[in-house]
């Protein structure tokens, strides 16, 4: 590959015209042979970082990386693209194990993907010491760190590469390390390493929490009316919801599958590879379903119900819109939210510490959740990043209302302490608000508690606004819900001031909901593309699909989302046309070119 430079190979081997953010200097810094650490959120770019100083580099790019299930197709899309490139790993059969070793050895690849425990074994190192060496890519580095929730101990033993080849640069990357891991990472396998810290956001995906009403119905109405037909994982707490879910989304004409660790191992196996392989697949999954998931194409994320902390839940929305293009995380929220995952922490077996510094993490999601302003500016600020309102949250695009509710605020709070006192250990929301809005239920004239001073002097007020009054005071431990009592509401301490005139309450309206039509231009989405490019994405889809399936790969193997929608809105006319379309490299442009341009004219 001698002659060629970084821009040349970004353009005829990965089709893209420009870099990204810093990606041409860590190229730059790993070309030349120095060591470095990459930091970019998922769907950042990464690979390219590793990829194309391989390329540039004599001899075989060595890639670590614990996620074995993904190689397979890492090294299909690499051969698409015309980069010679395989795998090392136990799914491989000895004999073309031995193939794949011969072709090292003789020089003949540009690339190699290997397990972590693989490259520890002797023979390995042996094997690596007969060939010539371009770079180390250590990805997922964060694994080498022996605080995280990911780590894994052959990690550790990676300091072996700079000690058996101090020569060979080294390029560690990650989409989630705090500084006290990224410090570990540059002790452990570096040496006088440059860091590469990218802005964590991801301006494509649209974050959006809305009420929690039915959530079953707001999830089909949100799919079927933003995303038909196209990908997306639904995550839910607890199994049953997963397998509910997935049925219902089934019978109303969704292709949707569940995913939990309570499912027949196969079913689950099965589930996962439809979802990956086929298009427009829906997976309704718990927590258990995403390590390792790099679906590029993923078009949303919905959450029915509230993750325990923001780094769970910018992990799970980051599985969306990989490929840069439109994508939304969706979630519903409510009181129930609240009570659930402060229960769970509160039942747990963990420590005080832990306990605590749990329920700091809630209280941070709780924060986001229940914000009034944009989201985006908020989890950023999280990773501590400074960031300015982004236009592309549900709060900036259509602000809520916010009005002063100190003394509705007053008349709930008085409310729940007046039934309590007359009723013995208390009463949960439902009833608390039938006697708010003076409703003569049976419950009500059996404990008599029409009688009380603030029966029905909240009758003004909506239903459906004492409960989010309710829920914002829970959320700011005014009023805590005892689970184990049959939910029932007590005043918390901090709710004196409130009662006393001290500390002002403050309800959060949305106006209108955010729905995916009005959207402006973020990345194109094909629900953005006019009626003839839409008709053409269509069909240029369903080719996809074909030669997909004919070649036994997935189908953004062959061609990203975003390519097709490129063209679709382009329709260019000739080779050369089409060459200007983003992730049209060489390779792909000879394999594919004259039948987009058929796809096109036709
Ligand atoms: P990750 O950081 O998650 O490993 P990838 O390397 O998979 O991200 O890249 C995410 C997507 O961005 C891929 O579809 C990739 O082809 C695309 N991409 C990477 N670099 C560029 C670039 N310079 N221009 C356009 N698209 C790019
Ligand atoms: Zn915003």
């Amino acid at each position: 590959m001698n002659g060629r430079t970084a821009q040349s190979v970004l353009r005829e081997v990965f089709g893209y015209s420009s870099f990204r953010g810093f990606q041409r200097e860590v190229i730059d810094h790993v070309a030349a042979g120095g060591d470095a650490l990459v930091l970019m959120p998922t769907g950042g770019g990464k690979s390219v970082c590793y990829q194309i100083p391989a390329l540039l580099r004599r001899g075989v790019g060595v890639v670590v990386s614990p996620l074995i299930a993904l190689m397979a197709d890492q090294v299909a899309a690499l051969r698409e693209l015309g980069v010679r490139a395989a795998f090392l790993n136990s799914t491989l059969p000895p004999r073309q194990a031995a193939a794949v070793e011969a072709a090292m050895r003789r020089g003949e690849l540009d690339l190699v993907y290997l397990a972590p425990e693989r490259l520890l074994a002797e023979r390995c190192q042996r094997l690596l010491d007969e060939c010539q060496i371009a770079l180390f890519a250590i990805d997922e580095a964060h694994c080498v760190s022996q605080w995280g929730h990911d780590f894994r101990p052959e990690y550790g033993q990676l300091a072996v590469l700079r000690e058996r080849w101090p020569d060979v640069p080294r390029i560690a990357l990650t989409a989630t390390a705090d500084v006290p891991t990224r410090r570990e990472i540059v002790e452990r396998l570096l040496v006088d390493a440059r860091m590469f810290v990218a802005s964590f956001d991801r301006p494509n995906i649209r974050y959006r929490i809305v009420e929690k009403r039915e959530p079953r119905e707001q999830l089909l109405r949100f799919i079927s009316e933003e995303h038909p037909g196209e990908a997306g994982i639904v995550y839910a707490l607890a199994r049953h919801t997963v397998e509910e879910v997935a049925r219902f989304l089934v019978a109303h004409g969704i292709a949707a599958a569940a995913y939990h660790a309570g499912m027949d191992a196969a079913a689950r196996t099965e589930n996962q590879r439809l979802f990956k392989a086929e298009e427009g697949r829906v997976i309704v999954a718990t927590i258990a379903f995403g390590m390792g998931i790099d679906k590029p194409d993923v078009r949303f994320v919905a959450h029915l119900d509230m993750p325990k902390s923001i780094e769970g839940y910018f992990q799970e929305t980051g599985r969306a819109g990989r490929d840069g293009a439109a994508a939304d995380a969706w979630m519903t929220y409510g009181l129930a939210d609240v009570v659930q995952q402060r229960r769970l922490i509160e039942m747990s077996e963990a420590d005080d510490a832990y306990k605590r510094l749990s329920m700091a993490k809630l209280d941070a999601m709780l924060g986001l959740a229940e914000a009034a302003d944009c989201r985006r500016v908020r989890l950023l600020a999280y990773f501590g990043e400074a960031s300015a309102p982004c236009g592309n949250c549900d709060n900036c695009l259509s602000p809520p209302q916010v009005r002063d509710a100190s003394d509705d605020a007053r008349k709930l709070l008085s409310c729940i302490y007046r039934c309590r006192q007359a009723g013995g250990f208390g009463f949960a929301a439902t009833h608390v608000i039938d006697v708010l809005r003076g409703r003569l239920t049976d419950k009500v004239q059996r404990f008599g508690h029409d009688r009380l001073s603030t029966f029905g002097v909240g009758a003004d007020v909506p239903e459906a606004d004492w409960r989010l009054l309710l829920r914002q005071l829970v959320a700011q431990h005014l009023v805590e819900v005892d689970h184990q009592r049959f939910n029932v509401l007590r005043l918390a301490e901090a709710s004196r001031a409130v009662l006393r005139g001290e500390r002002r309450v403050e309800l959060r309206h949305r106006p209108v909901t955010v729905r995916g039509k009005s959207r402006p231009a973020k990345g194109t989405t094909a629900a953005a593309l006019d009626p003839a490019a839409a008709e053409l994405f269509d069909r240029l889809r369903a080719w996809r699909g074909q030669v997909a399936r004919s070649r036994g790969v997935p189908a953004y193997v062959v061609l990203h989302d975003s390519t097709l929608q490129a063209i679709a809105q382009a329709r260019p006319p000739s080779i050369e046309a089409l060459r200007s379309i983003p992730g049209l490299g060489e390779r792909r442009l000879a394999n594919y070119g004259a039948q987009l341009l058929a796809l096109v004219s036709g």
